[in-house]
């Protein structure tokens, strides 16, 4: 007997951002293999499963993936019913090629369940569209680290997402500048987007530097031009079990 694997973006924050579909999976599982940006909330949904933390340091190089990938195949050649649960739309940036592979090379059936995806989630909670008519016709979302450990900063879309870049805030300034984005681009941080401590903060291009203190140690994603800039007449929050922190830094 072969099971199935449904890959579940699991979304970026709280629990309740999962869509109706993946939770309908998660009652369903007989395992669930879990990456470590997902809310352990989660695990009301699929009390019957057996959970599987394959998101700790040490499974994020590729000889972790091998392991992921294998544990993925010999779980569904035992259960029916394998959820890979992974932290919002599994993808974006979530090594769903790799696995998918292997998967398809051990002739197991799966599905793929969309979630809700960093970039979005920042903009729902800063109250900014990715898209804006007239001015943002494009977005981009990009990682800002390459495979050899370079960063990379590009101008290719009215809106530019970059993921991954929480920790080198500065160099990333520096490399859109060079890339032609101007010194006074608008760019909007937000850091643990969708959770209730979810922060967000405000930058001119370069200024960007600044943020790296606020953000430290957080998951993050830099959102640079048209998508960043404020609606005109924002209004206020209205998440009232959300009190989450927008801090404002402007070059004067
Ligand atoms: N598949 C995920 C991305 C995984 S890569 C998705 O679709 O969102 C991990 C990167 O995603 C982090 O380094 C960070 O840049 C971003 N990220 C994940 N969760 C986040 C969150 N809640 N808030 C801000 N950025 C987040």
């Amino acid at each position: 007997m072969t099971g199935i694997v449904i890959f579940v973006g699991a979304g970026p924050g709280s629990a309740d951002l999962i869509t109706l579909r993946g939770a309908r999976h998660l009652a369903a599982a007989d395992v669930v293999l879990f990456d470590a940006l997902t809310d352990p909330a989660l695990r009301d949904f699929a009390p019957q499963a057996r959970w599987i933390d394959v998101g700790k340091r040490g499974f994020c190089d590729s000889a972790g993936q091998a392991t992921i990938d294998a544990l993925l195949v010999r779980h569904a050649r035992e259960v029916k019913v394998v959820v890979r649960l992974k932290g919002g739309d599994p993808s974006v940036f979530g090594r769903l090629e790799e696995e998918l592979e292997a998967l398809g090379r051990a002739g197991v059936p799966c599905e793929v369940v969309p979630g809700v995806t960093a970039a979005a989630a920042a903009a729902a909670d800063t109250r900014r569209p990715l898209t804006r008519r007239g001015s943002g016709r494009s977005v981009a979302l990009s990682t800002a680290m390459t495979r050899e450990g370079d960063l990379v900063g590009d101008r290719r879309a009215d809106t530019e997402v970059f993921y991954m870049a929480g920790k080198q805030l500065a160099k990333l300034a520096r490399r859109l500048q060079d890339a032609g984005w101007p010194a006074d681009a608008p760019v909007s941080v937000v850091s643990r987007a969708g959770w209730t401590d979810g922060l967000a903060s405000e930058h001119r291009l370069a200024d960007l530097p600044c943020a790296a203190v606020l953000h430290a140690g957080r998951p993050t994603v830099v959102t640079v031009g048209a998508g960043a800039r404020p609606v005109a007449h924002a209004p206020q929050s209205a998440s009232l079990d959300r009190p989450q922190a927008l801090v404002q830094t402007r070059a004067t």
